[in-house]
């Protein structure tokens, strides 16, 4: 184990960093040695990596997760106003992908032990708007959004690699014929009851920056089992060429949401040592598990029942009430641990509260 330097400047032990080896860096290194660095081989051999381990039918790498994710709000066809079911506990891409495309996000509070949407309150949210009752407004930001608005899509987040808790959600989205877009960019590799995670949904998302189970430096990949969302995915990532397009026609207004061949090289490798990095973060959570337990007042992440594999990405525990979280953070950070508080909570982020006016004390 690595020995903690008990000085201030220098931290000993990293936050989150990628573990690379030679294998990664002479693929990447391969690629440099042909003229081929964007749209080549590399990309499809990653794609298909995803596809085999997630079982999905379709898998298309992208430029970020974050881009990936706009894909699927594009391809839910939402419109502006539109309103989706969001999580307030999760990093901001998550919801700001639906205002790229102007729809208002209606944050529904998340479970306290997994910090993961809460299906039940997704239930009386989706079922007060589409009702269109009384309580409807109750859902929806203080402004910025129509009370007529209609219900287009639930986006939940797999959190600190759990799954949602998904069936529920996906049987209200069922009812009421709401898209799902599963955020598994922090779950790559977990399960929720013995299915991959991203696979529950209409699409599923993974994000490949340096702190995620596997990295490709910069990186996402979307998978859905729809070939018509999967090409019109991969038509929006290449500006909007469709099938058929020549290099200066575009059927639709696309992005350059493309993926080099240096990234994939590296995921590809990455992809061949999930198991180990899984296992490898397992360890570090087993550790922590162990010598944490031994302390009143810190509360260890809860496992929920219905996951059925943990793909750990960050390791976050509770304090009881009177342990000061900051006070404690700062002591750690003098021996060289580093440790802080994770997610504000999304609508209070300025740009949140400027547009829907949210306060303080709405969620948890
Ligand atoms: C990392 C992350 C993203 C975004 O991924 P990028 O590749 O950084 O764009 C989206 N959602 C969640 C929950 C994430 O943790």
């Amino acid at each position: 184990m690595v020995k903690a330097n008990h000085s201030r400047t220098t931290q000993a032990i990293s936050m989150s960093s990628p573990d690379l080896t030679d294998a990664e860096r002479q693929a990447v290194a391969r690629v440099l040695e042909t003229p081929n660095l964007s749209m080549g081989n590399q990309i499809t051999a990653f794609e298909d990596s995803i596809a085999a381990v997630t079982g999905s039918q379709h898998a298309l790498g992208v430029s970020s997760g974050t881009a990936g994710l706009h894909l699927c709000v594009r391809a839910a066809g939402t419109q502006p106003g539109e309103v989706v079911c969001a999580t307030p506990f999760s990093f901001v891409a998550s919801a700001n992908v639906l205002l790229y495309e102007g729809a208002v996000p209606v944050f529904v509070d998340v479970e306290p032990r997994t910090g993961n949407i809460d299906p039940h309150l997704v239930f009386a949210a989706a079922q007060d708007i589409m009702l269109g009752r009384k309580n409807a407004q109750a859902w929806l930001p203080p402004k910025g959004a129509s009370p007529a608005a209609t219900l287009k899509a639930i986006l939940p987040v797999d959190v600190f690699g759990q799954p949602a808790d998904l069936e529920p959600i996906l049987s209200t989205a069922w009812r009421y014929q709401l898209k799902v877009n599963e955020d598994s960019c922090e779950a790559l590799g977990a399960a929720y009851k013995g299915r991959p995670a991203g696979t529950l949904g209409d699409y599923g998302v993974f994000g490949f920056y340096p702190n995620k189970q596997i990295t490709t430096g910069e990186g996402g990949m979307v998978i859905t089992d729809d070939a018509s969302v999967a090409n019109l995915m991969r038509a929006l990532r290449n500006q909007g060429r469709a099938p058929g397009d020549t290099w200066l026609q575009h059927t639709h207004l696309g992005y350059n949401y493309r993926l080099d061949e240096l990234s994939p090289a590296l995921g590809v490798i990455q992809m061949q040592r999930l198991d180990e990095l899984i296992s490898k973060r397992k360890q570090v959570a087993e550790w922590y598990n162990q010598r944490l337990g031994e302390i009143p007042g810190i509360e260890a992440p809860t496992i929920a029942k219905y996951t059925s594999q943990v793909s750990w990405f960050v390791y976050v525990v509770r304090f009881a009430p009177g342990l000061e979280r900051d006070a404690i953070a700062r002591k750690l950070g003098d021996k060289g641990i580093p440790a802080r508080p994770y997610f504000l909570p999304v609508p209070l982020q300025p740009y949140m509260v400027e547009r829907f006016g949210f306060t303080d004390g709405t969620f948890l």
